[in-house]
């Protein structure tokens, strides 16, 4: 069976389990969590009604795309596009276990074919191209679908006079399609320059955490580039960059705060505010807007 086929398959198995499933995510979710920043308890209801924020320190948890999206866009704005893109594995990649095999594993556990989920709303009234990444799904690796999929909501934008808005949280290019995800570092940067020169706006939002091939392209080729706080932001990993200069790093190394204070990032944006600063930042390159 070819991987369309594969996908097709699991995709109505798991619609047909959906009942099932939804009884299995009520009863994870009235599971105690524990915070990863200040390893405080909290009931798992209360965390996902502060928006996956700690309450006692304010760390900002993972969260999935489809809570960035209801987050971010006006209710029911958003309509996702592209989502019938598909990976294919023209490698044939084989590591501990075959390219196939986690992508099967990853669209189990999340329902998708991908790591980024892309589409139209509104922010606030205005209109966008919003793109999504979800670390979940193969720790939101950038390939050639998702690679695909920001160029298009960039040719789009540029139809329709509108800005752009990622959202990263990724480990970087997916190492299983080698070159072909490497080229979309440069194919993504390529689209990003043709709606520069349509004069119209990218935000770029870093969510925990951004590295390799994501922030060593368009994540860094924001407007105005955005983190939220607490982020870990980098291109290695701290510990590859301490074995290759032999030295400590400095404290928060790679995390947001310390980012903003040497220049690499805008601002830092707390979730909650996200919303109204976005749509604030997008009144200001759209004059036209009241
Ligand atoms: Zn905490």
């Amino acid at each position: 069976m070819d991987l369309k086929n594969f996908f097709n398959k699991i995709k109505s198995e798991i619609t047909q389990k959906g009942q099932k499933q939804n009884a299995e995510l009520i009863q994870t979710q009235s599971h105690w969590i524990k915070c990863p920043s200040c390893s405080s308890m909290m009931f798992f209801k209360e965390v996902e009604n502060l928006n996956h924020i700690c309450p006692k320190c304010n760390y900002h948890m993972r969260i999935g795309a489809k809570k960035r999206i209801e987050l971010l866009s006006d209710k029911d704005s958003f309509i996702e596009l592209d989502g019938e893109l598909q990976p294919t594995d023209p490698l044939r990649f084989v590591d501990s276990k075959s390219y196939q095999k986690r992508l099967e594993e990853a669209l189990h556990k999340t329902g998708r074919t991908s790591s980024v989920v892309s589409g139209e709303c509104s922010i606030n009234g205005i209109a966008v191209q919003l793109v999504v990444f979800d670390f979940a799904f193969l720790g939101g690796s950038l390939g050639s679908v998702e690679g695909e999929k920001i160029v298009r909501a960039c040719n789009r934008a540029c139809e329709k006079n509108q800005g752009v808005i990622i959202i990263s949280a990724s480990g970087g290019a997916r190492m299983q399609e080698s070159t072909f995800s490497l080229m979309q570092m440069a194919k993504t940067s390529a689209a990003l320059r043709k709606l520069d020169n349509a004069g119209l706006p990218f935000i770029s939002i870093l969510t925990d955490p951004t590295f390799g091939g994501v922030s060593a392209s368009f994540a860094f080729l924001g407007d105005i580039i955005i983190a939220e706080p607490g982020a870990l932001i980098g291109f290695a990993g701290a510990r590859v960059i301490k074995q290759t200069i032999g030295k400590d790093l400095p404290d928060g190394f790679q995390r947001a705060e310390f980012l903003l204070e040497h220049g690499s990032i805008d601002m830092i944006t707390d979730r909650n505010d996200m919303k109204k600063t976005l749509s604030d930042l997008l009144k200001m390159f759209y004059k036209d807007v009241a």
